[in-house]
């Protein structure tokens, strides 16, 4: 993959797919760090003189115009930490957006409207790219975060214009290879979240390599009842439990919950305490792990010399079902400060570690939960791919 360092910008119009795939609440940034992530890229481009297009999806807009969706607050933000004017056309394609980046000079700033306004981005359209390519002369990948996906701005555009991976991705890629490569031993990996079915490639994958596989949220109690074990109104995947079932007797470093805090409904205030054992009454549900099984936790992450975390181990969105993953937060942020390469990656284990105050102490956020699932389940994501496959300079 050719880096972004290898590209002489001077003069040039870059095309930089970034992430701006930022949270929202009434039209408000509630979370700026992918924003942040993408400066390096951003001010590298400027540093060189070069006229910067960006271009990022927001949501799920499903190839329609929708102004809930709108990459417009992002202009905002980005001005301020940039201090500089950013520019936006309300298109990411068309005159609008053909008139705006033809006038743009060196050393301005250009923001595209969500390229998901469009479905022949999803669609991965050789058209719709060379639209996007027509704007620019270089293309920059910087989007970790949707290189899982073969879009038009993540693969057919590479292969119209000279293309190199932006700083944000190349992090990215070096550190997750790092992990799944050659990681210092012990290396405990805690996989948590609601579903089985999404993490099943990775638990096997990574149990390979890793010390320790802990398995928490509810994902667990899939687990638990192919074990035979009493589970009570908690998820449950069931079409998955001869899956579990076999994963457990394969791999003996799997490490599921031998205890419970459970509730009678998933809301504030309802009815809950902690299991004696791994076992759940009926009536009851399994909200997040009991205080033995973060104390168990706690140790094996305080000795580990690697750790990767993907998933909240409880409903963490609820404050009293959030005590497992708070633990596991701070023993990650503990063990790190003596000495442990930590990363975690998704959306939710992310904010459980912002919420908690221990960002600045982990060793690496991966800004992409799919994409890093995907890269650790050892697929080639396309975005890469493509760049690999790119027209160089
Ligand atoms: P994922 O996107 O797979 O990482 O799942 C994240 C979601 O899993 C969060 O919204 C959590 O509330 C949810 N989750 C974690 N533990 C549980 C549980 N015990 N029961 C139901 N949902 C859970």
């Amino acid at each position: 993959m050719k880096s972004i360092r290898d590209l002489s910008l001077k003069g040039k119009k870059v095309l930089v797919r970034v992430d701006f795939n930022v949270p929202l609440k009434d039209g408000v940034i509630t979370d700026d760090t992918r924003i942040r992530e993408s400066l390096p890229t951003i001010e590298h481009c400027l540093k060189e003189g070069a006229a910067i297009i960006l271009c990022a999806h927001l949501g799920r807009p499903k190839g329609a115009v929708n102004p809930k969706y709108s990459l417009k607050p992002v202009v905002q933000r980005l001005s301020e930490l940039l201090k500089k004017t950013v520019g936006f056309s309300s298109d990411c394609v068309g005159p609008e957006a053909k008139k705006m980046a033809s006038s743009l000079k060196a050393w301005e700033i250009l923001l595209l409207e969500n390229l998901r306004f469009h479905a022949e981005e999803e669609n991965n359209s050789e058209s719709f790219a060379k639209e996007l390519a027509s704007l620019a002369d270089i293309f920059v990948q910087d989007a970790f975060g949707a290189v899982h996906r073969a879009h038009a701005s993540t693969a057919a555009v590479a292969q119209l214009l000279p293309s190199a991976a932006g700083f944000l991705l190349e992090k990215e890629i070096s550190t997750l290879t790092r992990v799944l490569k050659s990681p210092a031993h012990p290396f405990v990996v805690i996989l948590g979240g609601a579903k089985v079915s999404d993490k099943i490639e990775v638990i096997e994958t990574l149990s390979k390599v890793a010390d320790t596989v802990i398995i928490g949220g509810a994902m667990a109690y899939t687990f638990l009842k192919s074990q035979g074990k009493t589970i009570g109104n908690s998820l449950v995947e069931d079409d998955k439990l001869d899956l579990a079932r076999e994963l457990l007797a394969t791999r003996k470093n799997l490490m599921l919950p031998v205890d419970h805090r459970v509730a009678q409904k998933f809301e504030a205030g309802s009815p809950a305490h902690a299991t004696k054992d791994s076992n759940i009454d009926a009536g009851w549900i399994g909200v997040d792990v009991g205080p033995e099984t973060s104390t168990k936790i706690t140790s094996a992450v305080s000795g580990a010399k690697t750790i990767l975390w993907n998933g909240p181990l409880g409903v963490f969105e609820i404050p009293e079902f959030a005590k497992g993953t708070n633990a596991c937060a701070r023993a990650v942020a503990q063990a790190t400060a003596k000495g442990a390469f930590s990363v975690v990656g998704g959306g939710d284990s992310v904010a459980a570690v912002v919420k908690g105050g221990f960002a600045k102490s982990i060793s690496h956020i991966s800004t992409g939960g799919g994409a890093s699932l995907e890269f650790l389940e050892g697929k080639t994501l396309p975005g890469v791919a493509a760049l690999q496959g790119a027209v160089h300079v």
